[in-house]
């Protein structure tokens, strides 16, 4: 009898809760738990087919958490919150003997560093309990690192390079609005871009950096190049490989918005003085700002997101390019949600299932690019997300 407790009642926590209750075989019962309950309620009333048991916890309080993981005993915690929650959450799957995963890593929340590190320091303490914690089962982290774990088991002697290209050609007719949360949105792009090469990181100012990529069925898109979490765990887990960058493509009109909110302070995150009270800029542009989960409705249109990966094959150099394209409509009908949710929430239900089921079977801290990745890749074209690999 499989528990899981999924942590965050989001874009991604709804299609997380959707896609768990589409395997009853495998996620036999099924908690979903977040800061405000109304918000898991309306999710659980959405699933027809499953009952989700809904409970409030806010995971920044650790004894919140220690009574609700006491209550149901969970096999598993998905933890789709916040990346300031990771920590908290896996302390209490250690104390809870729960395997952990999660979509993005850990982030204070007084400064906008995001890096492995502390995550990757729990490795012992998660093998000492013979459990699991499998870190970045989203989209990018996530199913962009395991096409990376792919073309080295299928493909290549040997890679080389890896360009990663997430393109959304979606249109929500908002002025401005970020698809998932906007704090953490907000705070990931707005940072100097990075990139690795020939064994050091080479860091660039935001947005000056940018190239135009054909994306398959959408046509040529300006993108960005961005630091994105994945660039670091797969600098450690792919041998020899001698660059890797992240582009990201962004409108003019998103750009303009951006750059606006920005010089005027809106995007701050320490405490300002406001009418006798602290305030922090960019959690009260937060709550102005559209909610992401409330764009899915009338969203056109669709994501691309892909790595091309260069390397030696028989000892020639070649060029694969492995993408998936999802259909903001097409993820909307069957979930409710928009695609960016959706292309994150699949990848993390099946990260999820194979640990369940068994078959990635591990103790300690590991991120995706680490487990075998042929059964994830299968369970992608099963769950939604089928995948298309061209050489270029
Ligand atoms: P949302 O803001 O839509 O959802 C986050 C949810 O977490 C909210 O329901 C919120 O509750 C809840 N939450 C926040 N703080 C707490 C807390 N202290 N205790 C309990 N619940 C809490 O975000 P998204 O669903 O868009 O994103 C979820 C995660 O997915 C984020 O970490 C994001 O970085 C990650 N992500 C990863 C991607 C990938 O490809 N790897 C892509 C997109 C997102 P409330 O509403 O009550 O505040």
């Amino acid at each position: 009898m499989n528990t899981v407790i999924i942590i965050g009642a989001g874009g991604v926590g709804r299609v997380v809760a959707h896609k768990c209750a589409s395997v009853p075989h495998v996620f036999h019962k099924i908690v979903l738990a977040s800061r405000t309950i109304s918000k898991c309620k309306a999710i659980a009333s959405e699933i027809k087919n499953s009952t989700i048991h809904v409970e409030q916890v806010d995971a920044d309080h650790p004894e919140q958490l220690q009574k609700l993981m006491q209550k149901y005993h969970p096999n598993l915690v998905i933890n789709v919150a916040l990346p300031y929650q990771d920590l908290s959450i896996m302390d209490a799957c250690l104390e809870g003997n729960s395997h952990y995963i999660d979509t993005a890593n850990y982030e204070p929340k007084d400064s906008a560093h995001f890096e492995y590190k502390q995550q990757w320091s729990y490795k012992s303490k998660f093998a000492e309990k013979n459990l699991m914690c499998l870190l970045g089962s989203g989209f990018d982290p996530g199913v962009t690192n395991v096409f990376c774990a792919h073309s080295l088991k299928h493909h290549f002697e040997e890679i080389e390079t890896i360009d990663i290209f997430d393109c959304n050609d979606g249109e929500h007719g908002k002025n401005f609005a970020t698809n998932f949360n906007p704090e953490i949105n907000i705070r990931e792009i707005i940072q100097k871009g990075r990139y690795w090469e020939d064994g050091e990181w080479i860091e660039t100012e935001p947005f000056s950096v940018c190239l135009d990529w054909d994306y398959p069925t959408i046509g040529k898109r300006k993108s960005y190049l961005l630091y994105h979490e994945e660039l670091e765990s797969l600098v450690k887990n792919i041998p020899k490989l001698r660059r890797i960058r992240f582009f990201m493509t962004f409108g003019e009109e998103y750009l303009l918005h951006l750059r606006v909110l920005q010089n005027i302070g809106m995007t701050g995150i320490h405490p300002i003085d406001f009418q006798g009270q602290k305030i922090i800029p960019l959690e009260f542009l937060k709550a102005l700002l559209p909610d992401p989960s409330h764009l899915a409705e009338n969203y056109t249109g669709k994501t691309c997101i892909g790595a091309v990966i260069k390397g030696k094959k028989n000892g020639k150099d070649e060029q694969l390019y492995i993408y998936n394209i999802c259909s903001h409509q097409e993820a909307y009908k069957e979930t409710f949600s928009q695609a960016v949710s959706y292309t994150t929430g699949v990848p993390c239900m099946i990260g999820a299932m194979l640990i369940l089921s068994n078959i990635w079977k591990k103790s300690g801290v590991y991120n995706i690019e680490e487990m075998d990745p042929d059964p994830f890749m299968q369970e992608l074209k099963n769950h939604g997300l089928p995948w298309v690999e061209t050489w270029l």
